[in-house]
């Protein structure tokens, strides 16, 4: 247990409902801490993006004690604690078996806090942060390691890779973000783990992506899924191209996400996202398809290619939502549309009525950043869009 002057971890620092929500839990004679990538986040000093809560109430009496909450999750069953656009996650100390290598489908058999600690991933995620008492407890050597930068998953790492093989993405995910060194045996673990990640759901695996496309890492995440071949298996004709020289198109892409989402401290839409992943793709397919071609290929032949591309892309493995993918599939295709006119018109060009033309234009936006020819294009489509977007708000 380490006490405030040796931890830090200014408790100011921590979101409001989330310490009444530890309040309300503790006064009606439970136990709740902090837990997890907030109190992580804020040992380090950056800002957490949500603050989880672990407690040995049940869900159903964390239901009956808040008024605006609600149950979710049949894998995973846990309280949402609503305030306003805000939500608080609750779940109930439970625990694992960190000697079985099945994969886990369920996990909803409570346990103690001890037990809570050693059924979650790494150890630098393990840590509680008990409010009352303004203390950090660790069961696990998470604070020692989150000082040294190390990432160590808690037990055997093979084991809790097949278990989940979605930790090895999340492991990724946490070298990309803050930088640190992976263990040796957990290495290993994730080289020989690797084929296990297409046992996972989709679903998970596709909200880990997206998350990391939003997180201002995506850059170095993308790259280490390519060292350590987990994008081969789940996007293997994105990752195909990532490994080329051309590849280095979407690296740029990336880094120009990275640094939006930094400078606007928030994230771009998840169908641009997507739509950045397979842009250079389409470009080059049609320029492959239609390069002995006088003729520039016609709309209705890019639209194929389009939907063609989208499904080469990402394959059988991944359901996207029909929306987003919808979304996606008219951002790239508006591609072809927002060209700068060749010569002075007197008339206005006619703007394509789609409700996905913002977002279209600032894919165009990250192309020019890469492209500098394509600034021209981007001013112009600015200028006429301007009045549209003011007038739907
Ligand atoms: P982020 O900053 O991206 O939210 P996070 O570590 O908080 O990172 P969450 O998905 O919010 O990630 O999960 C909260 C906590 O739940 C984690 O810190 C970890 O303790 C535990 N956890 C999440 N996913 C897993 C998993 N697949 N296996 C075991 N424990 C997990
Ligand atoms: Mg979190």
């Amino acid at each position: 247990i380490y006490p405030q002057d040796v931890h830090q971890l200014d408790i100011r620092t921590i979101d409001k409902d989330a310490l009444y929500v530890l309040e309300r839990l503790t006064a009606s004679g439970h136990v709740a801490y902090l837990v997890g990538g907030g109190v992580r986040d804020l040992l380090l000093k950056k800002k957490p993006k949500d603050f989880d809560i672990s407690t040995s109430a049940e869900p159903e009496e964390i239901k009956k004690i808040f008024r605006n909450c609600i149950l979710i999750g049949r894998r995973f069953r846990l309280a949402h604690i609503r305030f306003g656009k805000k939500v608080i996650e609750v779940s109930t100390f439970r625990s694992g078996d960190n000697e079985n290598d099945a994969l886990i489908l369920r996990d909803n058999v409570w346990g103690s806090q001890e037990e809570d600690v050693l059924r979650r991933d790494f150890t630098i995620n393990g840590l509680f942060y008990d409010a009352a008492r303004q203390t950090v407890i660790d069961y696990v050597g998470g604070f020692p390691d989150l000082e040294k930068g190390h990432l160590r998953t808690i037990g055997q790492p093979f084991i809790r890779f097949k278990q989940d093989p979605v930790r090895m993405i999340r492991l990724l995910k946490f070298r990309a973000r803050f930088g640190f060194e992976i263990d040796h045996d957990t290495r290993l673990a994730l080289i020989e783990s690797k084929h296990e990640i297409l046992k996972s759901s989709s679903a998970r695996i596709l909200e880990e992506l997206l998350r990391m496309l939003e997180s201002g890492a995506s850059e170095p995440f993308f790259r280490l899924m390519i060292e350590y071949g987990l994008l081969q298996l789940m996007l293997p004709a994105v990752a195909g191209f990532m490994e080329e020289e051309e590849g280095a198109q979407i690296y740029s892409f990336l880094q120009a996400v990275d640094e939006y989402t930094l400078t606007q401290d928030e994230p771009l839409d998840r169908a641009l996202l997507l739509a950045v992943l397979v842009f250079p793709l389409l470009e080059k397919r049609l320029i492959v398809l239609y390069a002995g071609r006088d003729k520039p290929p016609h709309l209705g032949e890019i639209q194929k290619e389009v939907l063609h591309i989208v499904r080469e892309a990402f394959g059988s493995f991944f359901l996207i939502p029909k929306r987003l993918k919808i979304i996606a599939t008219t951002i790239l295709f508006l591609q072809f549309r927002l060209n700068a006119p060749e010569k002075k018109r007197s008339r206005p060009p006619r703007i394509p009525q789609d409700p996905s033309l913002s977002l279209a234009l600032k894919l165009l936006t990250l192309r020019s950043q890469i492209n500098n020819s394509l600034a021209k294009a981007v001013e112009y489509w600015q200028e006429l869009i301007k009045p549209l977007d003011s007038s739907s708000e």
